[in-house]
């Protein structure tokens, strides 16, 4: 196996579980981030592959290229304004997932983060079958987060931990928008 990154063999070997941060609550994407942060620091290479997520207007694409190890790839459509076909939206998934699969295939990466793929197999732009299968597939000691609302069952199923953000109160439902730095 090529070593590419600059973790002992020690700390490989107890890698290579599956993550899930799903729920309707805050939190999954910035509990991804964090996780990020924390495998950075101890030298392990980590990729965050946005689904749904344009390159543009993310606190997160610019803190990227500040820290060590740690590269953000958003190739998804805009889910929030985006009005178009559900056609597009599917290819472009697809496309994403087939991406997804050559980086965590190539064994660059130690961590690997897929934000909001489960809002695309929940909007069924993804077979969560496929998802599986890709991950099944995948070399051993790389671990995988899958982030997003509606974790369908067969993630669940095979994921090795699973956290669900409860949404107790969220400023959205009093008016508040999303603010720099905090949402995005
Ligand atoms: P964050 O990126 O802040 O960790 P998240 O990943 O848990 O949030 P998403 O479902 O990806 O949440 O939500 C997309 C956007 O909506 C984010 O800007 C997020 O802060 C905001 N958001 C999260 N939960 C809620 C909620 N319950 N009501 C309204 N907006 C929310
Ligand atoms: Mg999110």
């Amino acid at each position: 196996m090529i070593k590419m990154s600059g973790i002992s063999p020690e700390i490989k070997s107890k890698l290579g579980l599956v993550q899930v941060y799903t729920g309707p609550g805050k939190g999954k994407t910035t509990a991804s981030l964090g996780l990020a942060f924390r495998a950075s620091g101890r030298g392990l290479e980590v990729l965050m592959i946005q689904f749904l997520k344009p390159p543009q207007d993310y606190g997160e694409h610019l803190a990227a290229e500040k820290v060590p190890n740690f590269t953000i790839l958003p190739l998804g459509l805009d889910h929030m304004m985006s009005k178009v076909p559900k056609e597009k939206d599917i290819k472009i998934a697809e496309e994403t997932l087939q991406r997804a699969k050559e980086e965590i295939y190539s064994g660059k990466y130690d961590l690997v983060i897929l934000d909001e793929i489960n809002n695309a197999m929940s909007w069924k732009l993804l077979n969560p079958a496929e998802v599986v299968k890709m991950l099944k597939g995948r070399p051993d000691n790389i671990e995988i987060v899958l982030t997003g609302r509606g974790a369908p069952a067969e993630i669940i199923e095979y994921a090795d931990l699973v956290t669900e953000m409860n949404m107790i109160k969220h400023p959205f439902d009093k008016g508040v928008k999303a603010r720099v730095g905090i949402e995005y």
